[in-house]
């Protein structure tokens, strides 16, 4: 377990010096905590240090390991594909979906809140790397997506989310994160408070921190590798 909070404190500098170096405060943007796989006694340890923010691809290991860590202070994300038939499983114990990428999901998400009388925060995630084999709504058509949701009284849009491309070319990665943040301005533009930008992990956490994200998610720097590769999480249903 000693490794979890070597890895937690290695992550919360690489951030400090990363808000830094980009001339922003540390307390602009938050540590989530990618939990797919990492068994619940992990998690806890992290917990332990203090960390808040948790994420999750999958429903069903959300309803287990939320269901473990019950009574602890933590806010669970969802953060992976959402299928319109997991709606009513999700909600058990996400506060937030991040991964809101289109219509169908939408007037589903919303017919089940009505239903249970609640409202829910959401991002809209947007496929900004152009990868066919990624999830998210293109680039062009992201807001016109967020205007559709903002018709909606139980879907609260706090922002967008990206995942990066994957790529050693630096500027590539930057890219995406560039035109997530050119969108998030777009949104500001039309006067939508909606600042959350959800984009960086361990891999690129720098670059996000420099292009202006709030929250980054991260995994395997702080729990190590996992047995299956993220194309398993990302591109479940897809070729
Ligand atoms: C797994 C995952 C992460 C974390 O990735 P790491 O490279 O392990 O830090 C972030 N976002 C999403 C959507 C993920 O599925």
């Amino acid at each position: 377990m000693d490794d979890v909070i070597h890895n937690l404190a290695h992550i919360r500098r690489r951030m400090s010096e990363a808000c830094k170096k980009a001339g922003r405060q540390t307390d602009e943007v938050k540590l989530m905590l990618a939990a797919k796989t990492v068994p619940a006694d992990r998690l806890r340890v992290a917990i332990e240090q203090g960390e808040t923010l948790l994420g999750q691809n999958k429903v069903q290991e959300g309803i287990s390991m939320s269901a473990q860590l019950a009574g602890l202070p933590v806010e669970w994300h969802f953060i992976g594909h959402l299928q319109t038939n997991k709606i009513k499983d999700v909600l058990k114990w996400a506060t937030c979906v991040q991964s809101v990428d289109r219509t169908e999901l939408v007037q589903k998400l919303d017919q089940r809140l009505q239903f249970e009388g609640k409202s829910l925060d959401i991002l809209v995630q947007v496929n900004t790397s152009y990868e066919e084999s990624k999830f998210g709504v293109a680039p062009d058509q992201a807001l016109s997506l967020v205007n559709e949701i903002r018709k909606y009284d139980t879907l609260k849009v706090k922002g967008l989310m990206t995942i990066g491309l994957f790529s050693d070319d630096q500027e590539a990665v930057r890219r995406c994160f560039r035109s997530l943040k050119n969108l998030s301005n777009q949104l500001k533009d039309a006067g939508l408070d909606a600042p959350v930008l959800s984009m960086g992990m361990s891999g690129d956490l720098e670059a996000a921190i420099e292009e202006g994200t709030t929250m980054i998610r991260v995994g395997t720097a702080i729990f190590g590798q996992r047995i299956y590769p993220d194309s398993y999480y990302w591109n479940e249903n897809k070729v």
